[in-house]
């Protein structure tokens, strides 16, 4: 399968409804339940977990869906699949700080070969076409008026280069700060670090131990596409498809 215009265009559209169908219950109050593994879970976790999964699997069934809120487990080998994370930055969400998102990438040699990220609340959309990364407000009519290509920007030297640090996650600001050398940090939630470094706002994102596959892959397809890279500790390209779909600590950059 190859991701050609019309194809991205319809997957985009998959993530702006899931977006939209999430916006609804976060207007409303809500509650949340607690995972085995200590995440928090809502019901638009999981409305918006099985609209993409329905509406990916009309593009092709045989493709698999490896999902955050869905199964995560191969039903037989492949080296092509969707990685989802319908919902990014529950606790975001729980807090109602707007900043979370939807996810959806496809993985094909190990590799994000397309992604997609939608932000409900400010309807901004950050996604790959043609082996270019682009950006749109979504207008009331779902058009791409706004619609532009987003380069990184490359900075160096000491103090130039901007910090992404995650909200939920940042016991080492200040050990981030002196190893790459900048007094420069940007705090923000769920995957929208990879936005704001493919779009030119930031230049490293470091994210030291474990996060999952769905929590990266559409932004490292963005960020690829962008001019970026997002690398192990050992500066080895990070791959999809691995055991129990954990990443290792790595770093995004510009
Ligand atoms: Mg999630």
């Amino acid at each position: 399968m190859k991701i050609d215009q019309k194809l991205s265009n319809f997957v985009n559209q998959i993530a702006v409804d899931a977006g939209e169908e999430i916006l609804k219950i976060y207007k409303k109050p809500f509650t949340s339940k607690m995972k085995k593994d200590k995440s928090p879970v809502t019901k638009a976790d999981l409305i918006a977990n099985d609209l993409i999964c329905k509406r990916l699997q009309s593009i092709n069934p045989k493709i698999q869906i490896i999902s955050e809120e869905g199964k995560k487990k191969f039903s037989k080998k492949t080296n092509i699949f969707w990685l989802v994370d319908p919902l990014d930055g529950t606790k975001e969400f729980i807090k109602k700080n707007g900043e979370f998102t939807v996810n959806i990438a496809l993985i094909k040699n190990c590799r994000p070969i397309y992604g997609v990220i939608y932000l409900p609340v400010k309807k901004e959309i950050y996604f790959t076409q043609n082996k270019s990364a682009y950006f749109s407000i979504i207008d009331h009519k779902n058009s791409y008026k706004t619609k532009k290509k987003i380069k990184v920007k490359k900075r160096t030297g000491i103090n130039n280069r901007v910090l992404l640090l995650s909200r939920s996650h940042s016991r080492n600001i200040k050990l981030s700060k002196k190893h790459f050398k900048t007094d420069k940090a940007i705090f923000s939630g769920s995957s929208i670090k990879f936005c704001l470094i493919a779009s030119g706002k930031g230049n490293i994102y470091p994210r030291l131990g474990t996060t999952m596959e769905w929590d990266t892959a559409a932004g490292h397809a963005i960020l690829n596409a962008a001019g970026g890279s997002v690398t192990t500790l050992d500066r080895k390209v990070l791959k999809y498809g691995k055991k129990g779909f954990k990443n290792p600590s790595f770093i995004a950059r510009s």
